[in-house]
């Protein structure tokens, strides 16, 4: 690989409170190697200039299903495995090309088998183009809970293929179970949902005792856990269990957020998908109207740790998921904060320290935007170059992708 040096208009390293002014970036095969107001130029270096421009980490997205679209909710257990990895591929490069770098998967959708790991292993092996991966498996649940009423199961599925768990015993087999299929997070439903029609985003779908066993089992071999979560009642329980992230934690009162800045568990809020509907619904007697938007204040009031998720997948990847930026930010998430959920903080929540920080040593993934987020938010969503452990994978005046679905 040639020596790269990207010339940038404006710097901003991941971590500090504001961008650096122009600086050059040393890039020596997937690393980086420099950074300062100007940089050696080793000979046959390509120089790439990106005046006007905001030179960032590359975005971290710890909340995506990419074998999931709103088209297959309520019937994608009758599609292939095959036709769930192709969709997979595409977001995969979408996501890429929109400035993700890496990615945390956290449900796989394909309850026939284990199609996220495959699709970690191919980009890996440069079958196909995308994102870093990091993947949780399938999302556990009661029976009754939130993946047994999306899905339906036929009955003659089984449920630990499936990943239905009930009791201490039947939750450690499909969490060890994840694990010997590839999974590095273990993810399970706390909470039922919005998007189901069996369940309730506010029913608790775990006792203490099933989530403790849960969380135990996972730690035994180093994974850490993810929650699904909505109510209240059901974001404590698993931040006593000892989970790592709560995933929307949409209607978390002040003293559950409380609790999470002392156990030092991340919360991964997903406001375009939770928030957003409740910020623009015209009907003021929809039940949670008023819950979720409390709770986005509780959660911008609060220090506690937030990392940058979507749930794409429930949307279409034709959806920019850096609009979740602008959403942060309007319900009261300062630019900062939210700019480092996705790059510093969310490399935390992942324990990475190779990813989401511009400096020298780390991968060379790095995005651009012709603006300053920080002044405009919106200029997440017209990242136009990518580079992702030194190659680069757009190139600005490129063209703009298209999204079948
Ligand atoms: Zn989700």
């Amino acid at each position: 690989m040639k020596p790269v040096v990207i010339r940038a208009g404006n710097f901003w390293d991941g971590i500090s409170r504001k961008p650096h002014g122009p600086r050059e970036v040393l890039v020596l095969g997937e690393t980086i190697a420099e950074i300062g107001t100007t940089v050696s130029e080793p000979t046959g270096a390509e120089v790439i200039d990106l005046p006007g421009h905001t030179v960032t980490p590359g975005f971290i997205d710890c909340h995506v299903h990419l074998t999931l679209r709103p088209e297959l909710l309520g019937s994608f257990w009758s599609y292939s495995p095959s036709y769930k990895a192709l969709l997979g591929a595409e977001a995969l490069r979408t996501l890429l090309m929109n400035g993700f770098t890496t990615l945390r998967d956290c449900g796989d959708m394909d309850l026939h088998g284990f199609t996220v790991r495959d699709l970690k292993l191919a980009c890996e092996r440069g079958i196909i183009p995308g994102s870093r991966l990091v993947c949780s498996g399938h999302m556990i649940s009661s029976r009754g809970g939130h993946m047994n009423a999306m899905l339906s199961l036929a009955p003659d599925n089984h449920p630990w293929e499936n990943c239905l768990a009930d009791g201490p015993d039947e939750i450690r087999k499909v969490v060890r179970n994840e694990i010997k299929h590839g999974a590095e997070w273990v993810k399970y439903a706390a909470s039922g949902g919005f998007s189901t029609a069996g369940d309730d985003p506010l029913q608790v779908t775990y006792t203490q005792e099933e989530m403790n066993a849960l969380v135990a089992a996972a730690r035994d071999f180093n994974r850490p856990v993810a929650a699904h979560v909505f109510g209240d009642e059901a974001t404590r329980r698993p931040v006593q269990a000892g989970v790592r992230s709560v995933e929307h934690g949409s209607m978390a009162s002040t003293e559950t957020l409380r609790l999470m800045e002392e156990k030092g568990v991340y919360i991964v809020p997903t406001q375009i998908m939770a928030t957003r509907p409740a910020r623009l619904a015209e009907d003021d007697a929809w039940k949670y109207r008023d819950s979720l938007l409390d709770g986005a204040k509780n959660i911008a009031l609060s220090t506690v740790n937030i990392a940058f998720g979507t749930d794409l997948g429930i949307f279409s990847y034709g959806t920019n998921g850096a609009c979740e930026f602008s959403e942060m930010v309007t319900n009261g998430i300062t630019p900062g904060r939210a700019l480092r959920a996705a790059t510093s903080v969310a490399a935390e929540l992942l324990q990475r320290d190779d990813i989401g920080v511009l400096a020298p040593g780390r991968n060379a993934d790095i995005i651009a935007m012709p603006a300053n987020p920080f002044n405009d938010i919106t200029a997440t969503e017209r990242v136009d170059f990518v580079m992702k452990a030194g190659t680069v994978t757009r190139r600005t005046g490129g063209s703009a992708l298209q999204h079948a679905v």
